[in-house]
């Protein structure tokens, strides 16, 4: 099965074979060894500056999300959203009872900085939450300019950087995020089960609320800073994770995000020939192509008929259910040949429906 989905992406032999090695205990002075590894990569791609935490919480992307949310000491946050994972965020603010504001914006648009600067000159918030990359309509939002807006207005900034953490220029430090999260499935290409998470010196100021034992970052510090112990890590994707991390420094996050570029866009163009159109009305995420199908052909259809030609893909979630094809351009999903053999299989289904 060729794996092309937005998340989970493929694994490189290296990270595989890092699965493979004998187990440890997870206060094994090798694999906290290990941990310090990560941590070091973890700080060179967040960048989150001088007194951050940085950690990989186990779990998925979800827990990264969650965790910033149940250590914030109290709302009123302001969720922006354009997709289904701001929704997400809307609805974990909600349950932990941060006084949500939630400003939507039409699904396939980016998120706007004129309206998030007036609601933020309404209101005071604790907090400024966006996703950088919406994997449901494969938009960027303005991730830099969103997080000024919340500097200015003196509030947190929290980024989700699930779509875009090792595969496009990011710098907590020059975007203004306090707490930024991904999974380990997506743009790094390792195992799912892990959740990269950074904190800045200012957001572990505010995060003092303990809504939650396992996601309490005053524990995961207690592990990860210390090496003291909080619960059992998955020791073996720890491994891979940080040959996994290895690769995309060697490689460059200026040379992934060429590389998603490029795929993206020889891609786009061979999807328009055959009548495919795309879903983003501006500002397109290069690691996520989300398009229409041609007029006649049904999107959920379609991702049935290219699974039973050994290809995955994703259909719509959210405001695009039904609606679209999702193609992964994250890690080792950005490659030609792989979509090569993904286009070849859409005419075989292509033909048949
Ligand atoms: C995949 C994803 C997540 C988290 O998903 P998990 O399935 O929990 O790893 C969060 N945000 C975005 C933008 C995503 O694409």
């Amino acid at each position: 099965m060729l794996l092309l989905t937005p998340g989970p992406t493929p694994i490189p032999e290296r990270v595989q074979k890092a699965l493979l090695r004998p187990m440890r205990g997870h206060l094994d002075p090798e694999v906290l060894g290990v941990n310090r590894a990560i941590q070091e990569r973890l700080l060179a791609l967040f960048d989150p500056g001088e007194g951050a935490l940085v950690a990989a919480l186990a779990g998925s992307g979800s827990l990264g999300m969650e965790a910033g949310l149940a250590a914030l000491d109290r709302g009123p946050v302001l969720i922006l959203t354009n997709g289904a994972f701001g929704d997400r965020i809307a609805e974990m603010a909600l349950l932990h009872g941060l006084e949500p504001t939630v400003l939507e914006f039409p699904p396939g648009e980016p998120v706007d900085p004129g309206a998030v600067a007036q609601a933020l000159k309404a209101r005071r918030y604790r907090l400024v939450a966006l996703v950088h990359g919406e994997t449901s309509t494969g938009v960027l939002n303005p991730a830099r300019e969103i997080g000024a807006l919340a500097k200015e207005a003196g509030a947190l900034f929290f980024l989700d950087a699930v779509t875009t953490l090792g595969m496009l220029p990011f710098s907590m430090r020059e975007m203004g995020a306090d707490y930024a999260f991904t999974g380990s499935q997506k743009c790094l290409s390792a195992p799912p089960g892990l959740a990269p998470i950074a904190v800045s010196r200012e957001a572990r100021r505010a995060f003092t609320a303990r809504r939650g034992w396992y996601p309490d970052l005053e524990r995961v510090a207690e592990h990860w800073e210390r090496g003291g112990y909080h619960h059992t890590t998955p020791v073996l994707l720890h491994y891979a994770l940080l040959e996994a991390l290895d690769l995309a420094l060697e490689e460059g996050v200026e040379a992934r995000e060429r590389r998603a570029r490029e795929v993206y866009a020889w891609l786009l163009e061979e999807l328009l020939v055959r009548g495919f159109r795309p879903y983003p009305k501006a500002s397109p995420l290069p690691t996520v192509l989300v398009v229409r199908p041609p007029e006649g052909v049904e999107a959920d259809r379609l991702v049935k008929a290219l699974y039973a030609e050994g290809v995955a893909v994703a259909g719509g979630i959210g405001p695009t259910r039904g609606q679209v094809l999702r193609l992964g351009l994250m890690g080792e999903g950005a490659r030609k040949e792989a979509y090569g053999f993904f286009l070849k299989a859409l005419d075989r289904a292509l033909a048949l429906a």
